[in-house]
């Protein structure tokens, strides 16, 4: 953000598929903040327990000490008045009262910035994020690599055959694909997990 005067808040989105690096980028800003000397805040849902409780952690393995929230508005609740930048992590997991939140916080004068997943594993807009990118003053948008041909990835590829919109994990669940190489149904059954499920249904019987 070039020439900002006064203390005007304002909300920042970085978003993308998994594996473009949206975490690495909202830890590169919120570093870039605290070495200005500025006063940080980092939020990320409870829901997101790969990696670590206290911390948000990039694949790359960069990382920041975060607040845990379980609800959207503990946001307000565990905000520090003094606090100059709010960052938020895994926006999807968070309610669509994320909007209004962020709003309020870059009203108070606040810098916002808000990472997150823009699409889900359909294909379709995630909210809250395709919302928040329309109240933003600025929106990055990453790309993965495509796994199966190199190409820039907008998609997130689910790779089991789960229909739950939210299913946490990372490498092995998810990769990252081009337009081209995306299928947005959840893949069929492999062979081995169709004798799992008919020995499983034997047993039953
Ligand atoms: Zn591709």
């Amino acid at each position: 953000m070039d020439i900002v005067k006064g203390n005007m808040g304002w909300i920042e989105v970085v978003c993308g598929p998994m594996f473009s690096g949206k975490s690495e980028e909202l830890i590169r800003r919120l570093r870039r903040a605290q070495i200005a000397r500025q006063r940080v805040q980092i939020f990320k849902p409870t829901l997101d327990q790969r990696y670590s409780n206290a911390e948000i952690v990039s694949h790359s393995e960069a990382r920041i000490p975060a607040d845990i929230v379980s609800r959207t508005s503990e946001i307000l609740d565990k905000l520090d008045p003094r606090t100059e930048v709010v960052g938020i992590d895994e926006a999807q997991f968070l309610s669509g009262d994320l909007v209004s939140v962020a709003q309020k916080l870059a009203d108070m004068g606040k810098r916002v910035i808000v990472a997150g997943l823009d699409t889900d594993f359909l294909g379709r807009p995630f909210e809250p994020v395709p919302q928040l990118m329309t109240v933003a003053e600025e929106v990055t948008k990453l790309l993965a690599i495509c796994v199966r041909c190199g190409n820039p990835a907008k998609h997130t590829q689910r790779l089991t055959t789960s229909e739950e919109l939210i299913v946490v994990g990372a490498r092995g669940t998810y990769e990252a694909r081009c337009r081209r190489c995306f299928e947005p149904v959840a893949p069929q059954p492999t062979l081995f997990e169709k004798q799992k499920t008919a020995e499983k249904q034997k047993t039953k019987a």
